[in-house]
């Protein structure tokens, strides 16, 4: 994902509207099980800055915290950054160099501002640290590990059940006796 300045530095001072929908798994490595981006993107020119402000939307494959189910998560962000326009020098031409000192530094030199590092790093950030499945996922027991989504455990019978066994046995060793 890029956006070409030549064609926003000529229409100083209008905003120039972008749209990117594409597979996160042939942006990032690191989302190769994610779903897909969806990224509008405003950009403008101003003095030495190029502004740009929108919103994105990802489905990110995720685990839920609670019952440990792996489910895409959907990520939504809204976004403004300035980027500072700096002299390019010629060893910088890498673009994924530059996508990282645009994330980083939030500096764009050359023609062309790389947005793939800013995003990524703006998924990251609006992850949800312990993410659920569904608002009221129950969870598995803590007992027998069952996922209580989908079955009731027993644990609360298996437990009486186990101490009527031992008092079975008590007795059974006093009449043994
Ligand atoms: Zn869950
Ligand atoms: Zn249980």
């Amino acid at each position: 994902m890029f956006i070409y300045l030549p064609e926003i530095k000529s229409r100083s001072g209008e905003t120039v509207d972008y749209q990117f929908n594409q597979e996160l798994a042939d942006i990032f490595d690191e989302f190769s099980d994610g779903g897909n981006l969806k990224l509008m993107v405003s950009v403008s020119h101003s003095g030495e800055e190029i502004l740009i402000g929108g919103s994105m939307e990802a489905g990110v494959a995720a685990v839920c915290s609670r019952c440990l189910e792996p489910f895409t998560q959907t990520v939504r962000t809204d976004f403004m950054e300035a980027f500072t326009i700096v002299k390019s020098s010629p060893v910088e031409d890498d673009p994924e160099q530059l996508a990282e000192e645009a994330a980083n530094m939030l500096t764009v030199s050359g023609d062309i501002l790389y947005l793939d590092e800013y995003i990524r790093q703006l998924i990251v950030l609006t992850q949800e640290y312990s993410p659920l499945c569904k608002p009221d996922c129950k969870g598995i027991c803590s007992g027998c590990g069952t996922d209580l989504n989908q079955s009731l455990c027993r644990c609360l019978d298996q437990d009486s059940d186990q101490i009527d066994v031992r008092l079975l046995k008590l007795k059974e060793l006093k009449t043994g006796n």
